[in-house]
């Protein structure tokens, strides 16, 4: 069975600010035949790639993430934002088109050569990712790749991560 995932994404133009075409995942998730559709295709990737452990940010990075930690049968660490997390954590900041904004990882979260993947909804330009990532480095992990239900051609996220293995659903 082939399904064009394409058709459970909607646009929404000019949310959350004006101009911006925001590409909105609810209706695949809603769909259990596309959600486990979609999530089968990132299972294969992270098999491929003998993944240990996988990391994403809040929130859409664990609706993407979790489920594939699930069929693999390997954990899950949750990348968050400020105050959510009661442990000891590394931090790493990255842009906003405003300002900065933060991540945080627990400190044990990953062990030392642990390979890891990488997960969020979309990558637009890679701010989000490039943050995860540094946090998963500062901790030892291997990012033995990237992957995400939608990849944002025009905002050139891809540059920000040069070097680390990319994998997505669908481009726009
Ligand atoms: P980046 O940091 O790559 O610029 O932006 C990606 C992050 O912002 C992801 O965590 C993603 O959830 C969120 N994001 C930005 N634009 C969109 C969008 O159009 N749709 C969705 N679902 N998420 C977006």
């Amino acid at each position: 069975m082939t399904l064009d995932l394409r058709d459970y994404i909607a646009t929404v133009p000019n949310y959350p600010e004006p101009g911006v075409m925001f590409r909105d995942i609810s209706p695949l998730m809603a769909n259990g035949e596309a959600y486990r559709y979609a999530t089968d295709l990132l299972v294969d990737y992270a098999r491929s790639k003998d993944v240990e452990m996988i990391v994403g940010p809040e929130a859409r990075g664990f609706i993407v993430g979790c489920p594939v930690a699930y069929e693999l049968g390997v954990g899950f660490a949750p990348a968050r934002k400020e105050g959510k997390l009661p442990r000891e954590t590394v931090k790493a900041t990255y842009e906003l088109e405003y300002g900065e904004s933060a991540l945080y990882l627990h400190k044990d979260a990953i062990k030392p050569g642990q390979r890891v993947l990488v997960t969020d909804d979309l990558l637009a330009t890679g701010g989000t990712i490039s943050a995860t990532i540094k946090l998963v480095e500062a901790l030892g992990g291997v990012v033995v790749g990237t992957a995400f239900m939608i990849e944002l051609k025009d905002l050139n996220g891809r540059d920000k991560i040069k070097g680390y293995d990319i994998f997505s659903l669908m481009e726009y």
